[in-house]
């Protein structure tokens, strides 16, 4: 039994290269077909560019290029970002694939030997940035309202689509099913345009002025106007009219799209098919725009002012949650390169990152390396549930995915991982584990920790492929690839799906923080001192409170590659912090994890290696021994010495 579902991207106009707007529309369009996955649905997810058309023809025409050379060469960059962005798609259309244009000709040929096409002279007002014919109450100040230029008065003989033969019909419809175009203030939208006579559709363009396109099937004299040839891309591309493919996906067909092209889907593709006797799509989901603040960009990195290049430079995952994350969904946002990093430290270093490593840690230093079997009836009294809370998360969740409502479905998960980290706070596993009558209550915080991270794990796959399966991986999940229990929807719903005896991996930063000061430039690592150094001059004691000392429990410890020295640490100091320790050749990375150390924490970072170290391991060194420091009884991360 298949259970399909069939998204759309819009094809993207190859007049411009990609921007902001195009990667989140087609990332959400991935999430969307990767959450239906887990919804054990079969997906098909479409996207490509939109190659015909005057603007086409002036781009290539100012490069000395043929259209065809210009299109594949922007078609290109596009084609190879979307791996780059982790999106699946299934499909990559281009309207100047010779399937598509026979389409467009079959489909054209229907609509007019139904008489829905006629031939007629037109003279109108003409703008020939937007391709089309303009009414006089379409101006604004007799202006382009897109161009700020005047159209030009030209006179044609053309072809027209009855359109407004259909205005009825297709305000019916929207009635009759709520949902067709949403969120609902786009539905409204839609209406009111609706609300005056529709006029008919001039479908053509003569060869004389353009004839980069798709000739007429019926009038070689002419070729298809832009829309009506890119639209049909949603069914060319699945083989309209008999292919299997067409069969099994249109009947579930949903588009997303940005706000601006709300018109042609909402109102001429409906009726191009109503008119072709096609059935129209299911959803139009719409989106809103990207204002990019640029008072607010590259504080941090020189002059790098895209927004796609972020993506670099905080980490693909990163990119995907801010984006799904600060947009709700139908509305504008903002995007500025403070507010990624806000919520890089706020949401994925502190609350989800935090989360991830204190837990595998504990069950690592307290248990045997597995998953504990953990019996819920020995949890100790609180008025969290986290399993109660669990299923409700995967019901909000869910619904609120359905509907592109990625912000909302983040923010209930955001609020599992809140709770979780309360959780820790309250059942205080390290006091557990000092008590050996109250194992089996350890046992059971430990199991309820883990198997809550891989519900965590699994609602974020979508948005955060490559960080679920880092989670997977380390709650020994097979090998953390899509098969496993956390990206199962159905998986998530059931509570206890982690099998105790589970090996454990040692946990890792999953996102550093990020410091927004400017990185002080590298210093050369200290030599160890050769022999009992003097006592340095007296100071005074303010000025050794000016040292701020702390203690921290180590969460992570990993070699950096290519250095015998160095160690990279991620340690609690009530805030997470990436320190990089020369103490390589003493210690094993993971005979730190779970240590506490005491740390220097408001020395500038420094770069080593380059991983940025914000604060000092302190160290008994000699050239025979490293001693790291340590307290002698656990304190909570990030008391203060002195
Ligand atoms: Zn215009």
């Amino acid at each position: 039994m298949t259970d399909p579902y069939y998204l759309t991207t819009p094809i993207y106009y190859v007049n411009a290269r990609p921007h902001l707007g195009h990667a989140y529309t087609t990332i959400m369009a991935d999430v969307a077909c990767r959450f239906n996955a887990m919804r054990r649905r079969e997906t098909f997810l479409l996207t490509g560019t939109d190659e015909h058309g005057d603007k086409i023809m002036k781009a290539a025409a100012a490069e000395g290029i043929s259209p065809k050379a210009y299109a594949d060469r922007i078609s290109g960059v596009f084609r190879e970002l979307w791996p780059a962005l982790n999106i699946r798609y299934s499909r990559f259309i281009r309207t100047t694939d010779e399937g598509h244009k026979q389409v467009v000709r079959y489909l054209l040929t229907r609509i007019h030997d139904a008489g829905d096409i006629y031939f007629s002279e037109y003279e109108g007002l003409y703008c020939f940035g937007c391709e089309r014919f303009y009414g006089e109450r379409e101006l604004v100040d007799g202006k382009c309202p897109d161009h700020e230029t005047v159209p030009e008065k030209i006179k044609e003989s053309n072809y027209f689509f009855r359109m407004g033969k259909y205005q009825q019909w297709l305000i019916d419809h929207i009635h009759a099913n709520p949902d067709f175009i949403r969120p609902e203030s786009y539905r409204n939208e839609i209406l009111s345009f609706l609300k005056e006579p529709l006029e008919d559709l001039c479908i053509s363009r003569p060869k004389s002025r353009l004839d980069w396109g798709i000739t007429l099937p019926f009038d070689d004299r002419y070729v298809t106007y832009v829309w009506f040839d890119a639209l049909a891309n949603y069914i060319s591309a699945i083989g309209y009219p008999d292919g299997e493919e067409f069969k099994k996906f249109w009947p579930v067909a949903q588009h997303l799209t940005a706000k601006d092209i709300i018109k042609p889907h909402g109102i001429y593709w409906p009726i191009m098919l109503k008119a072709a006797g096609i059935p129209v799509y299911t959803h139009l989901n719409v989106h809103g725009f990207w204002k990019i603040d640029q008072s607010k960009m590259s504080k941090s990195l020189g002059n790098v002012v895209s927004p796609l290049a972020m993506k670099d430079v905080y980490g693909l995952d990163a990119f995907r949650y801010f984006l799904c994350r600060e947009m709700t969904f139908g509305l504008d946002a903002s995007f500025s390169e403070d507010a990624l990093v806000d919520r890089i430290n706020a949401d994925l270093a502190n609350d989800i990152g935090n989360l991830f490593s204190r837990v595998l840690a504990m069950a690592i230093k307290y248990g045997d390396g597995t998953v504990p079997a953990g019996d819920p009836a020995l949890l100790p009294q609180s008025e969290l549930d986290l399993r109660e809370l669990a299923g409700r998360t995967v019901s909000e969740y869910e619904k609120q995915m359905t509907e592109f409502h990625t912000s909302k479905a983040l923010a209930a998960v955001w609020e599992f991982i809140g709770a979780m980290n309360r959780f820790v706070d309250y059942s205080a596993p390290w006091v557990l584990a000092k008590d050996a009558s109250r194992k089996k209550a350890l046992d059971a915080v430990l199991y309820t920790l883990l198997e809550g991270l891989r519900v965590i794990a699994g609602l974020v796959s979508p948005v955060m492929p490559d960080t679920a399966g880092i989670m997977a991986r380390h709650l020994g999940l097979s090998s953390g690839d899509e098969k496993s229990a956390a990206f199962d929807l159905e998986s998530l719903k059931i509570w206890g799906k982690l099998p105790p005896g589970t090996p454990l991996l040692p946990p890792v930063s999953l996102f550093p923080r990020v410091e927004k000061k400017t990185p002080h430039p590298a210093e050369p690592e200290k030599k160890p001192a050769e022999t009992v150094p003097q006592i340095s001059p007296e100071i005074d004691f303010d000025l050794f409170l000016k040292t701020d000392l702390r203690v921290g429990t180590v969460l992570t410890a990993e070699k950096i590659p290519k250095s015998k020295k160095l160690l990279r640490l991620t340690v609690d100091i009530g805030e997470t912090r990436t320190i990089v320790a020369g103490i390589a050749e003493r210690y094993a990375p993971e005979a730190l994890v779970g240590k506490q150390v005491v740390i220097a924490a408001n020395l500038k970072p420094v770069k080593l290696m380059g991983v940025e170290s914000h604060g000092m391991v302190l160290a008994a060194v000699t050239d025979q021994q490293t001693s790291v420091v340590t307290v002698d009884r656990e304190v909570a991360p990030g008391t203060r010495l002195r």
